[in-house]
């Protein structure tokens, strides 16, 4: 049997660390604070928003609730960012995403004050790490995927991963990571002719297509470290990973779960970021 990379172990060490940091910000009279953004009522969010707030109060950091109308303007959304922008009291913002449609997704990207950019929405976030700046803030998914694969004790120097996604959100940033860490990157897509050679020929795969169960074990070798981003739900409504997780595990050398795998994970990199944002903070006052 592949060995399970456990998320929620990794997410709690990493909680472990971030509690000792938050308690230091505390002493120093720097309250780290979290301001959540969301528009409308959809469900996915609210339970992602329930969870952000439930780590948040266990690492002591505190949070703002903002819930928006779903037809709120640009403008109205704009004045917003900027009130929280100017409100010391905030150390980081995340807006929910997708946006609606009729909202500028640029400008309110554009209008996050950079050093409050918990969720890596602004452009020159994200340019950073695209030149190996880690100075910023990394975006939280392609963050997580990485300390699945660096907190199991895999070592990237030479290694090849395969990363099915080439969205700016996961793939992108992600590849421009592993990059950093010396690994030989093949960024893959839905125009990508054989996959399968490219995911069997490669030491590591991160998949993220949002497709439950895409992937079985003829994708793989026995060798093959799997790190599913994917979350969506199978044909009887269960979450599911892009990995049909019970053909492959018997199959491959290890494999994150999903649920309890990267998207454990991926919270605590929010908190680590929202911890950064109060550093920053402190620093420019
Ligand atoms: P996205 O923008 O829809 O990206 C999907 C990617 O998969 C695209 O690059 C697409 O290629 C590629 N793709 C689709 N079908 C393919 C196929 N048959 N073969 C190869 N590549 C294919 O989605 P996203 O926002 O990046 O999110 C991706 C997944 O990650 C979703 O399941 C989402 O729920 C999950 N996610 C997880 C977390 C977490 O914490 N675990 C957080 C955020 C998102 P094209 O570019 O050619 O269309």
């Amino acid at each position: 049997m592949g060995l399970i990379i456990d998320g929620k172990m990794i997410a709690k060490e990493i909680k472990e660390d971030i509690i000792i940091q938050v308690e230091h910000l505390r002493k120093e009279n720097n309250i780290p604070k979290l301001a959540i953004v969301r528009l409308g009522n959809n469900a996915g969010d609210i339970s992602y928003e329930k969870s952000i707030m439930k780590s948040c109060t266990e690492v002591n950091i505190e949070t703002k609730n903002f819930t928006l109308d779903n037809n709120i303007s640009t403008e109205e959304l704009q004045q917003i960012i900027n009130q929280l922008n100017e409100d010391t009291t905030i150390s980081g913002i995340l807006l929910f995403r997708p946006l609606p449609k009729h909202i500028d997704e640029n400008l309110i990207r554009n209008s996050i004050n950079v050093n409050k950019d918990v969720d890596c929405m602004h452009p020159l976030n994200l340019e950073r790490i695209f030149e190996g700046d880690y100075s910023g803030f990394t975006p939280c998914t392609s963050k997580a995927a990485l300390l699945a694969i660096l907190n199991s004790g895999i070592e990237l120097d030479g290694k090849t991963v395969a990363v099915i996604n080439r969205s700016m959100v996961v793939g992108k940033p992600l590849s421009m990571m592993l990059l950093s860490n010396n690994a030989t990157v093949t960024i893959c897509h839905s125009k990508t002719n054989d996959l399968k050679k490219i995911t069997k020929n490669s030491d590591i795969v991160v998949t993220a297509l949002g497709r439950a169960k895409y992937f079985n074990k003829d994708y793989f070798t026995n060798n093959s470290i799997v790190i599913d981003v994917g979350v969506s739900q199978d044909k009887d409504g269960k979450l599911s990973g892009d990995v049909d997780f019970e053909d492959v595990v018997n199959n491959v050398g290890m494999i994150t779960p999903v649920p309890g795998g990267v998207g454990s994970i991926t919270t605590c990199v929010l908190l680590e970021n929202v911890v950064k944002a109060s550093i920053k903070k402190s620093t420019l006052i």
